[in-house]
């Protein structure tokens, strides 16, 4: 039996796109896996996916921006899955604008879903972790991270997520904890079809053409990313933390 038959995942934002490929995939790995998302009720699809497989999974509303369900999500899983030991901090949203054209409000919801969200998943998930003296952080960077027009608050965000993780990794190493980014470049899911929309472009015009700028002459799926982030948490990947892994078919500059 591998070791990750004994581990308790959580993935947040996993209803749909990156978040549903890698709860299926942890799943398909040996863990019991908790659905995390906005709504319980959207996580139905992946958590059926899970169980049709033959996996354990478990359906769990939670806003990650606001720390007492994040609280009370944590201690669910906890209590029904067991304590969880491996986290990937997925659930994102999108509020893009020009910098003269960006609200308040823009800025502050992107920053509170991706760096609040996971600052407070984390802080819930830890003591589990220092409790089992094992743990694997997973976070969800972005290409953008290195600047994109349009998105200021995101790509604050995202870099910021880099930062968060590798202080992550360096107060919880001792612990037995590792802590890693995946950065991914244009992967197809709704919220590169949101921004299609957005530009007014069909979504399948918009990713040939950005398929033509990535040197594996294609654009990513949830699957490649799902991938990758199994990797940073299988028990295996001990001795890899506080990296940032650019899933983007190719080199970035
Ligand atoms: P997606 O298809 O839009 O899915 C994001 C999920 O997060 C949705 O199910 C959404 O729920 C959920 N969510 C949003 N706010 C939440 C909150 N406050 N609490 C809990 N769940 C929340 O996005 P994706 O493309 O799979 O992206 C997943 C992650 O990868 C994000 O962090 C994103 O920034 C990052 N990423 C994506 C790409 C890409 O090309 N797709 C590239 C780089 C990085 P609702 O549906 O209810 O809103």
């Amino acid at each position: 039996m591998p070791a990750d038959n004994r581990r308790v995942a959580i993935v947040t934002g996993a209803a749909r796109g990156i978040g549903a490929a890698t709860a299926a995939r942890l799943a398909a790995d040996g863990m019991a896996v908790a659905v995390l998302d906005l709504d319980a009720a959207t996580c139905a699809d992946t958590v059926g996916t899970i169980e049709k497989d033959g996996g354990r999974a478990l359906a769990v509303g939670a806003d990650v921006s606001k720390g007492d369900q994040v609280e009370a999500a944590v201690a669910r899983v906890a209590a029904e899955l067991g304590a969880p030991t491996v986290l990937v901090n997925n659930a994102g949203v999108l509020r893009d604008n020009l910098l003269f054209k960006m609200s308040d409000d823009d800025w502050d919801t992107v920053l509170s879903v991706h760096l609040r969200g996971a600052f407070l998943m984390t802080r819930a998930a830890q003591k589990h972790m220092v409790d089992a003296k094992y743990g694997r952080i997973v976070n969800l960077s972005s290409s953008s991270a290195l600047g994109n027009r349009g998105q200021v608050n995101y790509a604050a965000a995202k870099a910021g997520m880099q930062g968060f993780t590798k202080t992550l990794a360096l107060e919880l190493g001792k612990f037995g904890i590792t802590a890693n980014a995946v950065a991914p470049g244009f992967i197809a899911t709704d919220m590169t079809a949101a921004t299609a929309a957005r530009l007014g472009m069909g979504f399948e015009d918009f990713q040939a053409a950005a398929a033509t700028q990535i040197p594996v002459a294609r654009v990513g799926q949830p699957a490649d990313v799902a991938h990758t982030i199994s990797f940073l948490a299988s028990e295996g990947a001990g001795f890899v933390s506080g990296q940032v892994v650019y899933v983007a078919g190719g080199p970035l500059c």
